[in-house]
């Protein structure tokens, strides 16, 4: 078994459930209604990742994700039946949890109840942020009070919390991203994800775009205010278990312009890795010429630096002839030994 690697089997009900226009998103339909998913798709998609049991041995737990939509929102009888086509995964013991995705002024006591009694585990909540200007530009309508209450209301019944941020929304800046972060880092959830805002074809934000209302941030930018984010979270323990879009051909399709970069999450690292190496040379009474640090083994090609980034500015910075990196299996976090 693959130690502590988990499968999610991803079934999307692509908007259905969601009352609102967020700018951003690529929903055709805001009722979801044309891009119903059906019944006997999501079976199919069950069985192609369940039935194969030499699979399933690899894999030390089983999640399926209800995902793209507001599971909370949907009719009381569409989630009653989309919870009961998985159940007999779960009897089987072929799946341990089941997770979903929804806005947070989709939740109530009443679809919680329910989602507890049908083995649901986890509770992902798309915040985006927490400042009001940028939420109203995005079409969303959530104060931070209200994000509070449901997220106790989630803890209340003991559900695994995620929550979502995105940056580079309309008039969103540094500073109130930071806010944002630090608003989500305090309500603690279990993990977090981070997607940059991308220009879709066929939204909101497209036209703003064209019209020259909305600019997209830079990579630059985008970077820089990852490598914040993660560290923030980092801080406090927080996991961000996902940073970025998945390259998948309905983006590529309708991609438009912003900062979308297929690896996103090594770039940020990478600045983080760069920063380390900084502070560790910095805290030296004088800088060699030569340098060597040991790193965690599986960490090597973040302190290297997308094509050697970090090394060649490391000797820039400080005139240094040789920077060296010793991958260590049992090294937790950076040394600086010579
Ligand atoms: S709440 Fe989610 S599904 Fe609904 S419009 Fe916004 S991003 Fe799209």
């Amino acid at each position: 078994m693959e130690n502590g690697k988990v499968l999610v089997v991803p079934v999307f009900i692509s908007h259905e459930g969601c009352p609102y226009r967020c700018v951003f998103c690529s929903q055709p339909d805001i009722n979801g209604a044309n891009r119903r998913a059906d019944e006997n798709r999501i079976r199919r998609i069950l069985r192609d990742y369940l039935e194969p049991t030499d699979q399933l041995g690899r894999f030390a737990r089983r999640e399926i994700a209800f995902y793209g939509g507001s599971f909370t929102g949907l009719p009381d009888a569409r989630q009653e039946f989309l919870l009961t086509l998985v159940r007999p995964w779960i009897d089987k013991a072929r799946v341990h949890a089941i997770r979903v995705s929804t806005h947070p002024l989709m939740v109530n006591r009443n679809n919680l109840e329910r989602l507890k009694a049908h083995k649901v585990e986890t509770v992902e909540l798309g915040v985006q942020s927490t400042d009001p200007e940028v939420l109203k530009l995005s079409g969303r309508p959530c104060s931070l009070d209200e994000l509070r209450r449901t997220v106790s209301l989630i803890r209340e019944f003991g559900f695994k919390l995620g929550l979502q941020l995105m940056l580079g929304l309309p008039v969103d800046s540094e500073e109130r991203f930071v806010r944002s972060v630090s608003d989500v880092v305090a309500l603690a959830p279990d993990f977090a994800r981070l997607y940059p805002t991308l220009v879709l074809r066929h939204t909101p934000l497209h036209e703003m775009y064209r019209q020259g209302r909305y600019v997209p941030w830079t990579l630059e930018r985008t970077l820089d205010a990852l490598k914040g984010a993660l560290k923030s979270f980092d801080r406090a323990g927080i996991p961000v278990v996902r940073v970025g879009l998945q390259p998948d051909p309905s983006l590529t399709e309708n991609f438009v312009a912003g900062p979308f970069h297929p690896s996103l999450r090594y770039l940020a690292d990478c600045r983080i890795g760069l920063d380390r190496m900084i502070t560790e040379i910095e805290c030296l009474d004088q800088i060699p010429k030569r340098v060597l640090f040991k790193v965690p083994l599986k960490s090597v090609s973040i302190y290297i630096g997308n094509r050697r980034e970090n090394i060649i500015q490391l000797k820039e910075r400080f005139g240094l002839d040789e920077v060296r990196l010793s991958g260590e299996v049992h090294c937790r976090q950076i040394e600086l030994v010579a």
